[in-house]
C-alpha cells in the first residue's frame, strides 16, 4: 500500500531522560518501521544535493526499503565512515529539501541511517575491505575528530601509513567531548573509531603537537600532514565579573563532564548563547541537578544559529520538553559577585534594529535593567582555533581568512605545500558532516599530491561532488541497480 505519512520515531519520556546521562531521546526504528519509512522514498536524490558529503541517499534508502541494510552501510561508507554517529546527530539538511516534505513529511533519512548502522556490531564483516600493499608513503593527521579520522580511514584503506596525534586521552574530538552521551552513546563512537583503527590507523593519544611532539618534526618526517584540529580555544564575553569561580565556557564544561567529572552547578544556571553547544550545556546542567536552567540569547528566536531547519526545531523541542527556559533578545552586562562567586546576573532587554542592509543587530535598551539570582554561568559564545602548536615560522606562512579560518584550495591544501586541513578550523558550517566532507576532499588532494592516483583502488576512493551526477533522471541512469 502506498504510504504518505512519515513513520513517527518513538521517544523516551522527558522525565525518564532527565534522570539519565546516557538515555537517548529517540528510540531507533524497528524492521517494519524502517522498511515502511524507506519505501516512501521516490529515489529522486534531490537530498544528495543538500548533503555536504554528497552521500548517495536515494541509493541507500532504497537498500533499506528492500530489506538490505548491509548494502545501506556499504553505500554510506563510500563517503562517510560514521553511519551510526551521523545517523544520530547529523544536522540533516538533506531532510529540509526532501521532495516529500509537504507530502506526509520528509523522509527520516537520519533515522534510517542509524537503523541500518545499528544492525552491525562489526563493519569489517560486511565491508570486506581488502588489505592493500603499503604504498611507501606516510601521512600524519593532527586531531582525532571526524575530519582527522575520516581522512585517516580513506588513506589507510588505500595502503598509506597513517599516524594520528591527539592531545586528549580519548578519540572522537567534539563527537566525544562536546556532544553529550544522551545524544551520542559511547559504544556507538567506540564501534566506529575501532573499525577505523582496525584498518591499520595508528592513534597516539595524550600527545599534543607543539608540546609532546613538535610540528616542525612532523612536517619533516611525514610525506604529507592533515590538520583536523578543530576549534578548541574558548571565546568568552569578558562581561565584568567573569573572573569568578562559578563561570565556565561551555566546551570546557562539556569536556570535563564527558571525561567523568561531576561539576556542582547548583540550582539556578544561566547559559549564554543559542546554538548546539548552549542547548547541550543547558541539558547537561539539568542532569547534574540544576532545577532552573535559562538560555539567554541576544537575538530573536528566529535568528538563532541553525534556524530555520528541522534540526534547530527538533533541538529546541527536546530542550523545551525537558524544561529548559529560553530568554530571547537579552544582553547580560554584569555578573554581580559576592567575594569570588557570582550571585546574580544583570541584563538589558534588546531591540532588533535593521540598518537597511544585512542582518538586524541587537541593541540593548539601557534605560531598564533586570537581575536574576544564579548559581552558575556557562558561556556558549563560540570558540576558535588554537594555532600555538605551529611555531612562529609556520604560523607566519599559514594563510587565514580575516575571521581566522584556515584557507585551503579546492584539494584541501593550505598555503603551505604538503599541509592539508579541514573541519571546524577550516570550514564555515562547523558540523560533523562538513568535517567529513573536508576529510574526503583532503584524501583526494593528498593522494594526488603524493602521485598515488595510478596506484589506488578506485573502489575505495571517496566520491566527491556526487550531486553533480544526480538529477532526478540521471540518478536512475547512474545506479540502475540501486534506484527503483
Ligand atoms: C557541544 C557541541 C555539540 C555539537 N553538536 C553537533 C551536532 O549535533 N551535529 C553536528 O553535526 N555537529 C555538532 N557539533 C559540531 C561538531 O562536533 C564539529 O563540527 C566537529 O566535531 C568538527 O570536527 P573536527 O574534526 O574539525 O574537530 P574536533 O571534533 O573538534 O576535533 C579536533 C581534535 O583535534 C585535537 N587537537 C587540537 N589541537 C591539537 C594539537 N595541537 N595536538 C593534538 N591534537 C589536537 C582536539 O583535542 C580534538 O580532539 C557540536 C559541537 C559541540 C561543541
Ligand atoms: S529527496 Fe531524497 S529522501 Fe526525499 S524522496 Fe528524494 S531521494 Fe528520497
Amino acid at each position: 500500500m502506498l504510504r504518505f505519512e512519515r513513520v513517527k520515531i518513538r521517544e523516551e519520556e522527558p522525565e525518564k531522560r532527565l534522570k539519565s546521562f546516557t538515555l537517548e531521546p529517540t528510540i531507533g526504528y524497528s524492521n517494519d518501521e524502517a522498511t515502511a519509512e524507506a519505501s516512501r522514498c521516490i529515489g529522486c536524490n534531490m537530498c544528495t544535493q543538500a548533503c555536504p558529503a554528497s552521500l548517495d541517499i536515494g541509493g541507500y534508502i532504497n537498500s533499506t526499503a528492500i530489506g538490505d541494510p548491509a548494502q545501506t552501510v556499504r553505500i554510506v561508507f563510500e563517503n562517510l565512515p560514521f553511519p551510526a554517529i551521523i545517523g544520530r546527530v547529523c544536522t540533516h539538511n538533506c531532510e529540509d529539501i526532501c521532495v516529500m516534505y509537504d507530502t506526509g513529511g520528509p523522509l527520516a533519512i537520519r533515522h534510517l541511517k542509524r537503523y541500518a548502522a545499528d544492525k552491525f556490531d562489526d563493519y569489517s564483516k560486511i565491508l570486506n575491505v581488502k588489505k592493500r600493499a603499503f604504498l611507501n608513503k606516510k601521512v600524519a593527521v593532527i586531531g582525532a575528530g571526524p575530519a582527522g579520522m575520516s581522512t585517516a580511514y580513506y588513506l589507510a584503506i588505500q595502503g598509506v601509513k597513517v599516524t594520528v596525534f591527539e592531545s586528549l586521552p580519548v578519540t572522537g574530538g567534539f563527537m566525544r567531548v562536546g556532544i553529550p552521551r544522551y545524544r551520542l552513546p559511547a559504544d556507538v563512537i567506540d564501534k566506529e573509531i575501532q573499525y577505523i583503527q582496525s584498518q591499520g590507523v595508528d592513534i597516539r593519544l595524550n600527545t599534543t603537537v607543539g608540546k609532546d611532539v613538535q610540528f616542525n618534526d612532523i612536517m619533516e618526517e611525514y610525506d604529507s600532514v592533515f590538520l583536523g584540529v578543530g576549534n578548541h580555544k574558548p571565546r568568552m564575553t569578558g562581561t565584568p565579573g567573569s573572573d569568578a569561580n562559578n563561570i565556565m565556557h561551555a566546551t570546557e564544561f562539556l569536556k570535563r563532564v564527558a571525561l567523568g567529572e561531576k561539576i556542582n552547578v547548583g540550582k539556578n544556571v544561566i547559559v549564554i548563547g543559542g546554538g548546539f553547544t548552549a542547548n547541550d550545556a543547558a541539558r547537561i546542567s539539568q542532569r547534574l541537578g540544576a532545577k532552573n536552567v535559562y538560555i539567554m540569547y541576544r537575538r530573536r528566536e528566529t535568528d538563532r544559529p541553525g534556524y530555520p531547519s528541522m534540526n534547530a526545531d527538533e533541538e529546541m523541542e527536546e530542550s523545551l520538553d525537558e524544561g529548559i527556559n529560553y530568554m530571547w533578545e537579552v544582553t547580560p552586562f554584569e555578573y554581580a559577585k559576592t567575594g569570588e562567586t557570582i550571585t546574580s546576573i544583570k541584563y538589558w532587554e534588546n531591540q532588533m534594529v535593521s540598518d537597511g542592509a544585512g542582518r538586524s543587530k541587537p541593541v540593548p535598551n539601557k534605560e531598564k535593567t533586570f537581575s536574576m539570582d544564579i548559581d552558575f554561568i556557562i558561556e556558549a559564545t563560540g570558540q576558535e582555533t588554537n594555532f600555538s602548536f605551529l611555531g612562529e615560522d609556520y604560523a607566519k606562512r599559514l594563510k587565514l581568512t580575516p575571521q581566522g579560518h584556515i584557507i585551503v584550495d579546492q584539494n584541501g591544501m593550505t598555503s603551505i605545500p604538503k599541509l592539508f586541513s579541514g573541519g571546524d578550523s577550516t570550514n564555515l558550517t562547523r558540523d560533523l558532516i562538513s568535517a567529513v566532507r573536508d576529510g574526503d576532499t583532503a584524501v583526494m588532494g593528498i593522494l594526488n599530491y603524493l602521485n598515488l592516483m595510478d596506484r589506488v583502488n578506485e573502489e575505495y576512493l571517496p566520491l566527491l561532488d556526487r550531486w553533480k551526477k544526480f538529477s532526478p533522471l540521471s540518478a536512475k541512469m547512474a545506479y540502475p541497480e540501486r534506484i527503483r
